[in-house]
């Protein structure tokens, strides 16, 4: 999609902290990090939100990506994910996005 940040970068147009890419998904450092580790996972085709007529393959891709995350980033006492959806839950970037947060307790704080 075009003006869509996420493919750019699912494009390879824009560059990105790459930590796990398969066919269907990519996970990348966040720029802007609210945890130690802050990664997000995203499929690589368009899908606005998690609910945007998102295949079952690409939803079981991107929890397989979430367990790649969370061994490469060695988060084995835990994480926290977050999928926000819709500007009222905070989404910003309109590319449906996995937050994967750890590294710290977490305490009550949403990203
Ligand atoms: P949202 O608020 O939509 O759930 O989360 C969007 C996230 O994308 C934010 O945490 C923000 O820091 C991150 N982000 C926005 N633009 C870029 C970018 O160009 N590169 C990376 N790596 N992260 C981005
Ligand atoms: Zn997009």
């Amino acid at each position: 999609m075009e003006d869509c940040i996420f493919c750019k970068i699912a494009a390879g147009e824009i560059p990105a902290s790459v930590v796990y890419e398969d066919d269907l998904v990519i996970a990348f450092d966040d720029l802007n990090p609210q945890a130690p580790v802050h990664t997000l996972v995203i499929p690589k085709a368009h899908h606005a939100n998690i609910i945007d007529g998102v295949p079952a393959e690409t939803l079981g891709a991107m929890v397989h990506a979430v367990e790649e995350v969370a061994h490469a980033k060695g988060l084995d006492e835990g994480f926290r994910v977050i999928a926000n959806t819709g500007e009222v839950a905070g989404q910003t970037v309109h590319h449906f996005h996995m937050h994967v947060l750890g590294g710290k307790p977490l305490g009550e704080n949403l990203v």
